[in-house]
C-alpha cells in the first residue's frame, strides 16, 4: 500500500519549510519551489510566534511590497532568529532581517527592477558552494540593507547594489537580495536546494505527482451533490481545469460555457466552438454596452468580471435551473490571485476578472470551484498532459480573460509627446510592479532596439515602469500624440486585426514557438490621419510571475511593421524592452 501512505501524505504532510508572507507576490511560488525540490513547505503569516515553529527546519522570510520603515510594516517575531531553525530573508525579508538585528536598511538612489548581474564570493559555506562567480539573478527592489547586523558579512553584490547577499553562517542566518524562486534568476533552484537540503538538512517528502487525485478530490468536496456552469475561454488554464472536474464529477455533471465578449482575438469562437461539450454563449453588446466611455484599466477589469457574472445569472434563470443546484466553474490559477492582491499583505498589481466582488461574494457563499487556484501555468500544463489533452491546447500563449480591452488601451486626455535627455516620453499609462508594489506609469521611448539601456533607464528613472524603442512609423515621433479616446468596437476591431497579423507572421516564422507569449497592444499615439500605433511585446516566460523581454530576427520585425503600417489608422509601431519587473506582461 506504498501509494496510498504516499497519498496520506499529501493530503496532510507536516511542512520542513516555513514560508512567512510578507505580502510578496512571489511568496507562495518559494514554498512551490521548495515543494518542487521533494520537500514539503507551507506559507505562514509573517508575524506567526516563534513557538508555534518549533518543528520547522528551516524558515523563508519572503519578500513584500513595503519598506521596512512604513509604518505597519510586515514584521516577524524576533525569536524566530534564535529558535534554531535556519532563516533565510528573500528581498524585503533579507531587509527586515538586517533591521530587526541590528543593521540598518536605506532607500537606494536607484532601483533594480529585472535583470542583474551578482557577484558571489565563493565560500566554503553550505549555502553558497557550488554557486560561485557571476551569475544571472532577478531584482525587484529599490531599498537595500546599508549597514549589516553585527556577526553578518556581506557574500554577493551586483554593480547597483552593494548588499545582495549576507551571511551569518555560524547562526544560521542568511540573506538574499535577490529572487532565487524566479525561474529567471538562472540557477535559483541550486541556492534554495543548498538552503534546504545542505543548511537545513531536510529530508525529502513530498511527490508532487499525486496532485491530480488530491485535486479531484477537492473538486467532489466542493461541488458535494452540485453540478457545475464551467466558463471555458478555450485557454490552457480553463480547459484544463474544465476536463478536471469532467474526471471528478462525470461529464454529465459539467456544463461549459463560452462566452463571446466581443473581446476575443480572430477565430477564437470558432476554435472554441469546435471543442466538445460547450455551448457558446454570445454577450457582445452586454460587454462592449458595459465598457463604453470607460478608460481605466482597474475599471475596465471589474467590468469584465461583473459582466461574467450577470451571464451566469441570466443562464441559470433562463433554464430555471436552481442555486441549490449549481456551482460555478473557473480557470482561475494562483498568479491572478496574488496579482488581485489575493494575501492579507500583498499589493493588488491589477485585479483578475475571475477576482471581482460579485465572484468574491460566490466564493464566500461556497458556490465556485477553482481546481487550479493554487497551480502556476507550467503546472498546469504538466497536470493537462498527465490528463492526456493535446498539445495543441495546452502550448497555446496564455490569453487574459478580459481579452482585447485590457490591450487597447486609452486616454481620458490628449497629450503631446515630450522629448527628454533619455526620449520620449509617451503619455499613456501602464501597469507595472516595483518592488512588488503595483506602479502606473507613462511609458519612455528610445529609438534603439537596446534591452540593456532599457533595463538601466527603468531602474535610474522614477516614475516610469516601461520603455519601448520606436521602430518604424508614418510620422516622426514630435509629430505624434495622444488623443483622449475609450473602447470602442472599431478600436477593439482594428486591435483584432493588427493581433491577427502579427499572429500569422510569427507562426509562419515559427517564432511562435520560440515564445511564451506574444501580446499585441494597441495605443492611442498617432497624428490626425493616423491616430493609433501598435506594440510588439513578445516575451519568454515559464509561470508568467517573471518575464524577460525578447528579441526578434530583424526581417521578420521588418516584415511585421510592414504589414502593420500598411492597416489604415496605424501611425507607427513599437517594440517593448521592458522585463517583467518592472513591467507586466499585459499593459493593463
Ligand atoms: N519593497 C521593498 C523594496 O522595494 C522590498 C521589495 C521586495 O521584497 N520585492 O525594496
Amino acid at each position: 500500500m506504498a501509494g496510498a501512505v504516499c497519498h496520506n501524505r499529501y493530503l496532510n504532510p507536516t511542512a520542513q519549510i516555513i514560508v512567512l508572507d510578507a505580502g510578496g507576490q512571489y511568496c507562495h511560488l518559494i514554498a512551490r519551489k521548495v515543494r518542487d525540490l521533494g520537500v514539503y513547505a507551507e506559507v505562514r503569516a509573517s508575524e506567526t510566534a516563534a513557538v508555534e515553529l518549533a518543528g520547522a527546519h528551516g524558515i523563508i522570510i519572503s519578500g513584500g511590497p513595503s519598506s521596512v520603515y512604513d509604518s505597519g510594516s510586515p514584521t516577524v517575531d524576533p525569536a524566530i532568529f534564535a529558535v534554531g531553525a535556519p532563516v533565510l530573508g528573500i528581498c524585503y525579508g533579507q531587509q527586515l532581517m538586517a533591521h530587526i538585528l541590528g543593521g540598518e536598511v536605506r532607500k537606494g538612489v536607484k532601483g533594480e527592477y529585472g535583470l542583474a548581474t551578482l557577484e558571489l564570493e565563493d565560500t566554503a559555506d553550505p549555502m553558497f558552494g557550488g554557486l560561485g562567480g557571476k551569475q544571472q539573478i532577478w531584482m525587484n527592489h529599490r531599498d537595500a540593507v546599508g549597514a549589516l547586523p553585527e556577526g553578518f558579512r556581506v557574500t554577493g553584490r551586483t554593480d547597483s547594489c552593494a548588499v545582495a547577499a549576507i551571511a551569518a553562517p555560524g547562526r544560521g542566518l542568511y540573506g538574499l537580495q535577490f529572487h532565487p524562486e524566479v525561474v529567471h534568476t538562472t540557477r535559483g533552484q541550486e541556492f534554495l536546494a543548498n538552503f534546504v537540503f545542505r543548511v537545513c538538512q531536510c529530508r525529502k517528502d513530498w511527490d508532487p505527482r499525486h496532485r491530480v487525485p488530491a485535486i479531484e478530490q477537492e473538486i467532489r468536496d466542493t461541488a458535494r451533490n452540485r453540478s457545475v456552469f464551467f466558463f471555458v475561454s478555450g485557454g490552457v488554464d480553463s480547459s484544463v481545469a474544465f476536463a478536471l472536474c469532467a474526471r471528478a464529477l462525470g461529464a454529465g455533471r459539467v456544463r461549459g460555457v463560452y462566452v463571446d465578449t466581443g473581446l476575443m482575438r480572430e477565430g477564437e469562437t470558432d476554435f472554441v466552438g469546435r471543442m466538445a461539450n460547450l455551448t457558446v454563449e454570445h454577450a457582445e453588446d452586454q460587454f462592449l454596452g458595459a465598457l463604453a466611455g470607460v478608460t481605466d484599466p482597474e475599471q475596465k477589469r471589474h467590468i469584465i468580471g461583473e459582466e461574467f457574472v450577470r451571464v451566469q445569472e441570466r443562464i441559470v434563470e433562463s433554464r430555471h435551473l436552481m442555486d441549490e443546484q449549481w456551482i460555478l466553474g473557473q480557470g482561475t490559477i494562483y498568479p491572478d490571485t496574488i496579482e488581485s492582491g489575493g494575501t492579507a499583505k500583498a499589493a493588488v498589481i491589477k485585479t483578475h476578472h475571475n477576482r471581482v466582488a460579485g465572484i468574491q461574494k460566490l466564493i464566500a457563499a461556497g458556490r465556485i470551484v477553482e481546481p487550479l487556484k493554487s497551480f502556476y501555468k507550467d503546472e498546469v500544463r504538466e497536470v493537462g498532459r498527465e490528463l492526456g489533452l493535446p498539445s495543441e491546447l495546452l502550448d497555446r500563449h496564455p490569453f487574459p480573460g478580459p481579452g482585447l480591452a485590457i490591450r487597447c488601451l486609452c486616454s481620458e486626455f490628449d497629450a503631446p509627446v515630450r522629448a527628454t535627455a533619455d526620449g520620449w516620453v509617451i503619455p499613456v499609462n501602464s501597469v507595472g510592479v516595483l518592488g512588488d508594489a503595483r506602479s502606473y506609469a507613462p511609458v519612455l521611448a528610445i529609438e534603439a532596439l537596446d534591452h540593456v539601456r532599457a533595463t538601466e533607464l527603468t531602474n535610474r528613472l522614477s516614475g516610469m515602469n516601461r520603455v519601448v524603442a520606436a521602430v518604424e512609423s508614418k510620422a516622426p515621433l514630435a509629430a505624434m500624440q495622444i488623443r483622449a479616446c475609450s473602447l470602442t468596437p472599431e478600436r477593439i476591431a482594428k486591435l483584432r486585426q493588427a493581433d491577427a497579423l502579427v499572429r500569422r507572421l510569427s507562426h509562419e516564422a515559427n517564432y511562435d514557438r520560440c515564445v511564451w507569449q506574444f501580446p499585441v497592444i494597441l495605443i492611442p499615439l498617432g497624428t490626425a490621419e493616423a491616430p493609433e500605433s501598435v506594440v510588439l511585446r513578445p516575451v519568454d516566460s515559464v509561470d508568467g510571475m517573471t518575464a524577460q523581454s525578447v528579441p526578434m530576427d530583424d526581417a521578420l520585425l521588418r516584415a511585421m511593421c510592414g504589414e502593420l503600417l500598411k492597416l489604415e489608422g496605424i501611425c507607427g509601431v513599437f517594440y517593448d524592452l521592458t522585463h517583467k519587473p518592472p513591467g507586466t506582461i499585459e499593459w493593463e
